[in-house]
């Protein structure tokens, strides 16, 4: 297999644009080696410009449920191309898929649209200081909620304090009002609860993504909501990542516990950029042109964009049972992957949410972000490395989450398998 074309192409792609990429990740600098540069997908295959197909388990970092090429959003969006690409005046399109979202999530009485994920959080954590008068947050170490100043703090190895930007370019001051807590663990949160009594709101990814796969605990969340009862604090779901691919009507649906804010993005844009934030109509009315807090964007609502979108959501609401299908296909694939793994005497730490399937080479249970980053780095960048020879396209990083789509067969998924014995095989001499 040859991957000389991709080379090329990233050779002149980093002489003109940072790293050669526009999002890090992309440049597979966790696991070393070429990125794949993509010529084209179509359903669960995606095909690099040097001719070789892969099967992808990444999909665009999830927003594709239906794979590449769906031909229902297809249509939606060459139709909607038809009638011009952007007003920046209200249209129908907007009115629909806030109907769809709104029927879909409890929580949510109304909704605005934004262009990215990150957006959506950075307009939520507004919002939330807006309505409750308060400046600071809680957020959880190893959850990633877009690269918006405040939020770009990490670890302060599980202490809670108050965070230290985690990027140059940040300025302390700007993140001196979040505070960290550790995922699943209520005692950490109970400690920025005493640290500070002006806290507008908790986020968190109910189902995290962004340290691996590493769902909250029902338990954990249901005393979050209720901390943030007890002291006036909004309690944010971001389900950029998780909305729509854990369960057609979010993590409060699965979880018990309904937050006051929820954030979108990924598979409610249809692989458009199209993110979101909803709340009840109270808190939602606090937001300009309502009330005062602005927020605004030329793009925001983009018709193109809502027409994939609705495209996506409604195939999804009139489907809604492919959710169990997706999840049997993910879980019978972490479940082959382990056994494999096993065989060769490798320990797999492996769990599934509807399409969202996350798989560690680590001997404990993983709970948190300390858990995740003792995960065998090494061994994932191998297995990685040797997976994309046979075929087969992971997230390029071990803190990443992988996605089933409804074009991934169970054959795929069986090849895959075969596959993951092969390459752990060839890797641990077995
Ligand atoms: N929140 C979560 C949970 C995410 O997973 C992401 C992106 N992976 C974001 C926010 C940021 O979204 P975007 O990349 O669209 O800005």
């Amino acid at each position: 297999m040859s991957t000389e074309a991709s080379s090329k192409a990233f050779e002149q792609a980093q002489n003109l644009i940072p790293g050669g990429v526009n999002s890090p990740v992309r440049a597979f600098s966790s696991v070393g080696g070429t990125p794949i540069f993509i010529a084209e997908g179509n359903g669960a295959y995606l095909t690099d410009i040097d001719g070789n197909k892969y099967v992808d388990f990444v999909q665009s970092w999830g927003p594709l449920i239906f794979g590449h090429r769906d031909e229902s959003i297809e249509a939606a969006v060459i139709e909607a191309v038809k009638h011009g690409l952007s007003f920046g005046a209200p249209t129908q399109a907007e009115t629909d898929l806030a109907q769809l979202v709104v029927s879909m999530f409890d929580s949510i009485d109304k909704i605005r649209f934004v262009s990215s994920g990150t957006e959506a959080v950075m307009s939520a954590i507004r919002l939330a200081r807006g309505f409750t008068g308060r400046d600071d947050i809680v957020k959880f170490t190893g959850c990633y909620h877009g690269h918006s100043d405040s939020l770009l703090v990490q670890a302060g190895s599980g202490a809670v304090t108050f965070g230290n930007p985690s990027s140059p370019g940040v300025p302390a001051d700007f993140t001196k009002h979040t505070l960290l807590a550790t995922y699943n663990d209520i005692e950490s949160v109970k400690k920025c609860f005493a640290d500070s009594q002006d806290i507008a709101c908790v986020i968190i990814e109910p189902i995290a993504g962004n340290m691996g796969l590493v769902p909250a605990d029902k338990e954990f969340l249901a005393e979050l909501r209720k901390i943030c009862d007890e002291n006036g604090t909004l309690l944010i779901f971001d389900e950029v990542m998780s909305g729509f691919r854990a369960s057609i009507n979010g993590a409060e649906s699965i979880t018990g516990t309904t937050p006051d804010i929820v954030t979108l993005g990924k598979v409610i844009g249809g692989g458009m950029p199209v993110g979101a934030f909803g709340a009840s109509a109270e808190i939602m009315a606090k937001l300009s042109p309502e009330g005062p807090v602005y927020q605004a964007g030329t793009l925001s609502g983009n018709p193109v964009a809502m027409a994939a979108g609705f495209a996506a959501l409604s195939k999804l609401k009139k489907n809604a049972p492919v959710m169990n299908v997706l999840n049997a296909r993910a879980k019978r694939l972490v479940e082959g992957m382990q056994a494999a793994a096993s065989e060769c005497g490798v320990t797999m730490q492996i769990d599934t949410r509807g399409s969202m399937f996350g798989f560690f080479f680590n001997e404990a249970p993983v709970k948190n972000f300390a858990d995740a980053c003792n995960s065998d780095a090494e061994l994932f960048a191998k297995f990685h490395a040797g997976m994309i020879k046979e075929g087969f396209y992971f997230a390029c990083s071990l803190y990443e989450t992988g996605f089933i789509s409804t074009a991934t067969t169970d054959e795929m998924i069986e090849d895959t398998i075969k596959a993951s014995a092969k390459v752990l095989k060839a890797i641990t001499n077995g």
